[in-house]
């Protein structure tokens, strides 16, 4: 099995070659050729399987693929990935630079325990994948800095976790202000 054969663009199959990437992990396996293909998926696997990479690198195939965006103005977040803590923002967030460093798309976080002011400042700038924590995106959104309305796919990353935490009624109020009939990959 090759990422070749699952289907992913040359700009990432170089990519995962300059992290030394050679085969697929089993969640990647499985995962990537249905997300490619437009499926909602529900992942689970253990902790250092590959989960970032099953998610994020659909995710960045589908977002770079579709350039019918208009390019003026500063982009509204199209990817949204809620993640239960800071460490894990940082963590996917580095990931997903490293994976698209030959697509041109933008990643930014944003997570509590950090000041306001950075944070609304990279949105304000645009993003194309924003990897947030639900508490604090729900204060962007309530002082009207993170505006969801253009995102395109939806992950919970570590989704029991974060029900765990107790996040279900930011998470629901989070899923209320994204699109209908987005496309929502859950792992695990
Ligand atoms: P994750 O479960 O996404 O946190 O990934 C765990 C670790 O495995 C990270 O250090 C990744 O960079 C690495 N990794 C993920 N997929 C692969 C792969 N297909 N080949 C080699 N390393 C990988």
């Amino acid at each position: 099995m090759t990422f070749e054969s699952l289907g992913l663009a040359p700009a990432l199959l170089r990519a995962l070659a300059d992290n030394n990437y050679t085969t697929p992990t089993p969640i990647q396996a499985e995962a990537i050729p249905l997300a490619l293909a437009g499926n909602d998926l529900l992942g689970g696997a253990q902790t250092g399987t590959g989960k970032t990479a099953a998610f994020g690198l659909p995710l960045l195939q589908r977002l770079a693929a579709d350039s019918t965006k208009p390019a003026t103005g500063p982009r509204k977040p199209r990817a949204l990935i809620l993640v239960p803590t800071r460490e894990l923002a940082v963590q996917v967030a580095d990931s997903i630079r490293s994976y698209s460093r030959y697509l041109r798309l933008n990643v930014t976080t944003i997570f509590g325990g950090a000041g306001m002011g950075p944070q609304v400042d990279n949105l304000r700038r645009g993003v194309d994948i924003l990897v947030a924590t639900p508490g604090r995106l729900i204060d962007h959104m309530e002082r009207g800095s993170a505006k969801l309305d253009a995102v395109e796919i939806l992950v919970l990353d570590e989704a029991d976790r974060m029900l765990d935490m107790g996040f279900l009624p930011a998470m629901k109020r989070i899923l209320a202000r994204v699109p209908a009939q987005r496309q929502p990959l859950l792992f695990s």
